[in-house]
């Protein structure tokens, strides 16, 4: 049985109509019967007994239903019974149409009360088949009075209005019920979407804001900086000591740790902040809304000393750090990504320098590490692609004007950019495996074009340029053996001479001693380059057995004009011919220079002025300007 409650049954109010309606009939029926019963009272006692019963049950059931209104539907039920019973009384001991009009009022009332529930059905079939069994008794013992066929066709009317209006109201019934259901479905639904969203957008452990909604969030603070103009900090946390915390207590103590972390960062920012957690111990802090960069200097203090705290588990006082790396909106103009990448490697620096700190991006050297670190990942393609190539320098004998050598200088045919001198790219290799990969090209290609030149009948010894890293690696004498067995010179043929930089940081001088005299066994000499450029140079002279003294171009260039430079070169001259070495002047770049270097006693010369660096393949067609015929070999 559906219970007519007032929240069910289409709000309170109408319910409330329908109990001042169901007593008005009940009244109404009080009034009506007992005063019926007076009038009857002189002609019929037990008539007037019946009309004074119904009259009662009137009164009881309005007094009762006055007192609880909650039962009406049992109030309703009872009228409806009573109503039954006492219908049958009037219709077969006492037929009168005051008795039943009022039983009539009573019945429909109780009848449309109960409508649309089931027991308000069988009520009403109850009273139709009563109805038709009373009449068709009362017919058979008399004719009908045209009252009785009244009130009966009245009956049968109203009951079936109500059956009708009964049917019309279970339909909207069925429907409220259906919408009720569809409406309980979706409030089910939202709920249950809501607890997706919150699992896709919110950390399990902690509630705070996962990698979606932070970055969902960061991109609207981005878009709101860049229409106010304002200041955006992404600061990436990651905790200092967690792991240990973690396989020392468990991962239920690390969890707490979490949380507890988590709750204090949280507190020393703003509300309008976010606090993310990425996973693991990482968090991302977006302060937003700042005046000056300085005022997340602040925050993060905050942030590193309440995280410093001890927390206290279970009687245990666990400390822990936090590393932070900060990303600074719009100094550096990135996009959400960008963002957090920077603030990420800026908290790595900070747990380099020590942990325990921040760290704030530096976007101007962030850009030279990325484009050197695009050089070195280019040179290697390079490398790898053929695209070195080594040039050569003639290096003359001044006095007989007939070729003493040549320096190999590296190249790079560069596909976008063309041909690239040592300046353009060698700085991004030094100290690097890079530079000795270069290096070991550069002896294997000179070894490879000394070889073919001397087949063509050139015999001439090359100068390469080796850095002091490659120098002094692991392995440089056992490969420079492996390439001098390559070409196989002749017994004292000094075929070979490496230049190492005069500034060169020869940190071992004992080793590089041992070095040079190995590579004198294999015909290999050694020259300090750019003399004079140095300020360790006279420590070199006298403990490192070099053969040749390379004069720095800028002394020379100038000395003419320059005294300083002049005296220098005289130096540098003296000195070369004291310790017994080769001398080479760099920087010739005129007749004038050659000249002078002659008359100050300077051995070789090299430069512009001489002959440019060229491809191997034209240096053995090439010809000192000076000299009409073909060149001397040098021994
Ligand atoms: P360096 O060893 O002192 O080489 C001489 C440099 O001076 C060369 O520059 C050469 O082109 C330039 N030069 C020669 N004569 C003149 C002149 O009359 N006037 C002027 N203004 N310049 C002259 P380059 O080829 O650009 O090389 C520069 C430096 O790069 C070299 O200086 C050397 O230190 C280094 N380098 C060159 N090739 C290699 C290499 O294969 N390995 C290593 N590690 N360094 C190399
Ligand atoms: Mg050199
Ligand atoms: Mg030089």
């Amino acid at each position: 049985m559906t219970s007519p409650e007032p929240t069910d049954n289409g709000g309170e109010q109408p319910l409330r109509n329908k109990i001042a309606f169901l007593n008005g009939i009940f009244l109404l029926v009080a009034v009506l019967a007992g005063g019926l019963g007076f009038y009857r009272w002189w002609i019929s006692h037990p008539l007037a007994a019946i009309d004074f019963l119904i009259a009662g049950s009137g009164a009881l059931l309005w007094l009762y239903l006055r007192r609880h209104p909650g039962r009406v539907e049992l109030v309703a039920n009872l009228a409806l019974g009573l109503g039954l019973i006492l219908f049958f009384a009037v219709f077969l001991l006492a037929p009168s149409q005051g008795s039943r009009l009022s039983l009539f009022f009573l019945h429909s009332a109780a009848a449309f009360f109960l409508k649309g529930t089931r027991t308000g059905l069988w009520w009403l079939a109850a009273s139709i088949v009563a109805i038709i069994a009373g009449n068709f008794v009362q017919g058979a013992e008399s004719a009908l009075s045209g009252i009785d066929i009244g009130t009966t066709v009245l009956y049968l009317v109203a009951l079936a209005g109500v059956f009708y209006y009964h049917g019309t109201l279970k339909s909207d019934e069925a429907r409220r019920l259906r919408e009720e259901d569809l409406r309980r479905q979706i409030r089910a639904r939202l709920e249950h979407e809501k607890q997706l969203e919150r699992l896709a957008h919110y950390d399990a452990l902690t509630g705070v804001p996962n990698r979606i909604l932070l970055f969902d969030r960061l991109a609207q603070a981005l878009a709101r900086a860049k229409r106010d103009q304002g200041l955006l900090a992404v600061c990436y946390l990651d905790l200092d000591g967690f792991k240990p915390i973690n396989d020392r207590f468990g991962h239920s103590v690390g969890d707490r740790v979490l949380v507890e972390v988590t709750r204090r960062i949280r507190e020393t920012v703003r509300e309008d902040d976010t606090v993310a957690r990425l996973g693991g111990d990482e968090f991302v802090v977006l302060l937003v809304g700042l005046e000056a960069a300085e005022e997340c200097v602040g925050s993060l203090q905050r942030v590193l000393e309440r995280v410093g705290e001890p927390i206290a588990i279970d009687g245990q006082a666990l400390s822990l750090s936090v590393s932070i790396g900060v990303a600074l909106y719009p100094s550096d103009e990135e996009d959400a990504e960008t963002l957090v990448r920077h603030a990420d490697q800026a908290m790595y620096l900070a747990k380099l320098a020590g942990k325990n700190r921040f760290h704030l991006f530096d976007p101007a050297s962030d850009r030279r590490a990325r484009s050197h670190h695009q050089l070195l990942q280019e040179i290697r393609q390079g490398l790898a692609g053929g695209e070195f190539e080594l040039y050569f320098q003639p290096k003359l004998d001044l006095a007989a004007r007939r070729l003493a050598g040549a320096e190999a200088l590296i190249r790079w045919n560069h596909p976008r950019r063309g041909l690239l001198l040592p300046a353009d790219f060698m700085r991004a290799v030094e100290n690097t495996d890079l530079e000795i990969e270069l290096g070991e090209w550069v002896i294997a290609t000179a070894v490879g074009h000394l070889r073919r030149w001397r087949e063509a009948g050139l015999r001439i010894q090359v100068a390469i340029n080796i850095s002091a890293y490659h120098l002094q690696s692991a392995g440089f004498v056992p490969k420079l053996t492996e390439q001098a067995r390559r070409y196989a010179p002749q017994p004292g043929e000094r075929w070979l001479q490496i230049e190492v930089l005069e500034t060169a940081a020869l940190d071992d001088i004992a080793r590089i001693s041992a070095l040079i005299a190995a590579c004198r066994e294999l015909g290999i000499g050694f020259a300090l380059d750019d003399f004079g450029s140095g300020y360790s140079s006279l420590t070199y002279l006298s403990q490192l057995d070099v053969d040749t003294l390379k004069i720095d171009q800028s002394f020379v260039r100038d000395m003419q004009s320059d005294k300083g430079d002049h005296a220098v070169v005289l130096g540098i001259i003296a000195l070369a011919r004291a310790f017994e070495m080769h001398c080479v002047a760099e920087g010739v770049e005129d007749e004038g220079i050659h000249q002078a270097l002659l008359q100050m006693g300077c051995e070789l010369g090299q430069g512009n002025g001489i002959g440019l660096p060229m491809p191997a393949t034209e240096l053995p067609g090439w010809r000192p300007s000076a000299l009409a015929g073909g060149f001397d070999l040098i021994s």
